[in-house]
């Protein structure tokens, strides 16, 4: 087996390879469609040896000229496609065909050109690079800038420029007289052996954009709550964390809130109301909390709110606002007239250690609201610390 051959089933086996990936990872990913497209890209691509095997050994290489020119042209489309909608947006198919018809327009007129000349190699390759080139562009121009990102875009623009040194690799080692002379020239090993190593490393950093993405969004699935749509107990807790390490202009605040007599809503109109109000007020909170507030359903009916550099007065303003939304709010499907009320606790503390003390204080407060009739903001009262809940072992004041 000469080494341009064994070079060609290398990459036959890499793309396939790739190509069954990328399709199990569609499955998962909220990015389908790209890795749908790059699994058909590479799998397209990975025919170009079978259209090789015809141009070496079939009576008439022309066709299967055509269908190696095809092949490839039409797995990087494919790619292309599929780094337009990860970057920018989706490619509709029109504009895939027809990139995909000028490219094989070039090549048909390649094919009036004699091999040995500047001019073929560089329009045989020149479509290739240009389809690449506009997939590094796009990768290079999106708001999307981690590493790995840049690592792609370094990779493709690799990819594009290694076409065009092909092209100048042709004409310099030779790429035979007649495409059934190509398998045996240097150039065909080189050609191959570069191509295996391009898309392996493009193969390989798209694989691991999209696996980032999936774990980033399932890391985020753990952390919200899907009735509300708002962090749950645990995604509160870190992102408060997070927001801590901030730069500090002044106290925080934290706004416990817990809705009133919710029980009974559930006993009146049934458990999907009760649902249907969690909903509502879920959208009520992040339609109405400031920018920057950190929101969670910490507990069936009960709230968290985190406002980084926010005063007590400020802070309490957020709550009285959300106490008169809440009265307000419209719940789908409920009787007119039906109204809900919400009670709220609010504390304050500085510095990046009080957290915990200024939830139960905020606890404090709440089971004082709550204890002078719901439907009502309470600020923190030092004498109340004593018989607080505690926020670890969650015994919030309902
Ligand atoms: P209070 O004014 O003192 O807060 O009274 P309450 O009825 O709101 O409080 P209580 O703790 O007695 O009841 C809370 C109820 O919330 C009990 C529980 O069944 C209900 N609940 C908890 N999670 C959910 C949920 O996800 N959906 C629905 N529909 N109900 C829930
Ligand atoms: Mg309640
Ligand atoms: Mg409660």
């Amino acid at each position: 087996m000469s080494s341009a051959v064994l070079f060609l089933v290398v990459n036959f086996v890499i793309a396939t390879c790739f190509s069954a990936v990328f399709a199990v990872i569609s499955v998962y990913s909220r990015w389908r469609r790209v890795a749908m497209s790059f699994a058909i890209g590479l799998g397209v691509a990975s025919l170009t040896m079978l259209f090789e095997f015809g141009v070496a050994y079939a009576a008439d290489a022309r066709p299967w000229s055509a269908g190696v020119y095809a092949t490839v042209l039409a797995g990087i489309v494919f790619l292309w496609a599929g780094i337009e909608e990860l970057y920018r947006k989706p490619v509709s198919v029109w504009h895939g065909v027809l990139v995909f018809v000028a490219g094989m327009a070039i090549y048909f007129i390649t094919q009036n050109i004699p091999r040995g000349t500047w001019l073929y190699p560089v329009l045989y390759q020149g479509s290739y690079a240009a389809v690449v080139f506009a997939g590094t562009y796009t990768v290079f121009r999106s708001s999307r800038r981690e590493p790995l990102d840049r690592a792609l875009g370094f990779a493709l623009l690799v990819g594009a420029l290694h076409f065009l040194a092909k092209a100048g690799l042709a004409v310099a080692l030779g790429s035979g007289d007649s495409p059934k002379d190509y398998i045996s020239t240097h150039y065909a090993i080189a050609s191959q052996s570069i191509t295996a190593i391009i898309i392996v490393a493009v193969g390989l950093l798209l694989l691991a954009i999209l696996t980032v993405d999936l774990m980033a969004e399932e890391r985020g699935k753990a952390e919200r709550d899907s009735l509300s749509g708002l962090r749950n107990r645990r995604g509160f807790e870190k992102d408060v964390q997070v927001a801590m390490l901030g730069p500090v202009r002044g106290p925080h605040s934290v706004i416990l809130c817990d809705l009133d007599h919710f029980k009974s809503i559930n006993d009146t109109y049934g458990h999907h109301a009760g649902d249907a109000v969690i909903i509502a007020f879920g959208s009520l909170l992040n339609r109405e909390a400031p920018a920057g507030a950190i929101l969670g359903r910490i507990g069936g009916e009960e709230f968290a709110i985190f406002l980084p550099n926010t005063e007590l007065s400020a802070a309490v303003a957020v709550a009285e606002r959300l106490r008169s939304g809440i009265r307000a709010m419209d719940v789908p499907g409920m009787p007119q007239g039906f109204v809900v009320s919400a009670s709220f606790g609010v504390s304050t503390f500085s510095g990046d250690k009080g957290f915990e003390d200024a939830v139960r204080n905020a606890d404090a407060a709440l089971y004082d609201a709550k204890r002078a009739g719901r439907n009502r903001v309470q600020t923190f009262q030092p004498a109340r610390v004593a018989v607080a809940g505690k926020w670890g072992g969650l015994s919030i004041v309902r």
